[in-house]
């Protein structure tokens, strides 16, 4: 194995492992072992979310890992996330006082001092989102973050922001693989020091989210299999899932690839020993089929 160690820097004191390991849609039982497994296969990335409900187990499972590695708090790098609150789904938006209260919860849930990544989940949060800018900027400066965030925001929720007089945001967590490359949003992102982070980077594989209940409505017209991932992984002697993993890390992109399987987890995170060429990244490049489908079932508890 020739596990990816690379890290990208998110701003001038911290850098992002390339390769992180998701935690969505693992059963709640299954969760403290998964992290665990995570931990001994290698993965120094975490990413969680409040509205995954299992920051617990997360955090218990990162407290297995380390004690398994001899690691300490320094060498994990943990995500977690703010549910912005969505009046369309009946719910209150957070105010600015109630996010860094949901930030001390998450950290209490997690049982940790900070986290190296607090995000907003989404822009869900309306005429609340600046407010709620203001504190996770409030957040880092009490130190319960060493680095802020969003997720899911487009460009206009980003010059909101700017537009506000307020500091831009570190990175924004999207979908993006070959299928979604949200070509402008990242080349705006860039021009603004925001570091992409990509989510569900393995959302084309056939394998992916295939239990009942967790896929999501657009995921079949997004799987019309024309074999090319598969052609061009078997010329590097790679699975399809690697394929599109090296192609998040060599556009720059940290990744969170997420598996219950401990082989997977190993290959997934085995993304070193090659490179995809110029000629195939170009070919890759043509493959853009728009916004994603991972988030898009209008179910708050299916659409992450
Ligand atoms: P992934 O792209 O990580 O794909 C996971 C799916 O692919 C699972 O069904 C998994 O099955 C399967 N899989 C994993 N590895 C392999 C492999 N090597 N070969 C074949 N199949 C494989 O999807 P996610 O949507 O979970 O995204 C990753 C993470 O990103 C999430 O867990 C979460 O942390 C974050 N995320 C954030 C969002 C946001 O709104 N900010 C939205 C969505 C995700 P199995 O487990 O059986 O191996």
């Amino acid at each position: 194995m020739t596990a990816m160690t690379k890290t990208f820097q998110i701003n001038e004191d911290a850098a992002i492992p390339a390769v992180g390991f998701g935690t969505y849609l693992i059963p709640p039982d299954q969760t403290a072992t998964a992290v665990r497994t995570a931990s001994s296969v290698g993965y120094r990335h975490i990413d969680t979310a409040a509205v995954y409900d299992n920051e617990e187990a997360v955090g218990e499972g990162i407290r297995a890992g380390m004690s398994d590695e001899g690691l300490s708090r320094t060498d994990i790098f943990v995500t977690t996330k703010l549910w912005p609150g969505y009046a369309g789904w009946g719910e209150k938006p957070k105010s600015g006082t109630e996010t860094i209260e949901e930030c001390r919860a998450s950290l209490a849930r997690l049982g940790l001092e900070y986290v190296d990544l607090y995000l907003i989940h989404s822009p869900h949060g309306g005429s609340a989102r600046i407010d709620q800018w203001r504190a996770l900027i409030a957040i880092k400066k009490l130190g319960l973050a060493r680095s802020i965030g969003v997720s899911n925001f487009n460009q206009s929720h980003l010059e909101e922001l700017r537009d506000a007089g307020l500091p831009m945001p570190e990175a924004n967590q999207i979908e993006l693989h070959p299928w979604s490359q949200k070509t402008d949003l990242v080349a705006y992102m860039r021009a603004n020091n925001i570091a992409p982070i990509a989510y569900s980077s393995l959302a084309p594989l056939s394998t992916w989210r295939t239990q009942e209940g967790q896929d999501s409505g657009k995921t079949t017209e997004m799987k019309a299999d024309d074999k090319v991932f598969a052609k061009i992984a078997e010329s590097y002697g790679v699975s399809e899932a690697q394929l599109l993993l090296r192609w998040g890390v060599q556009n720059g992109y940290a990744i969170l690839p997420k598996s219950l399987n401990r082989e997977r987890m190993r290959q997934n995170l085995d993304l070193a020993g090659f490179t995809i060429s110029d000629e195939d990244l170009q070919k890759l490049s043509t493959m853009d089929r728009g916004d994603g489908i991972a988030w898009s079932t209008g179910d708050p508890t299916r659409a992450f």
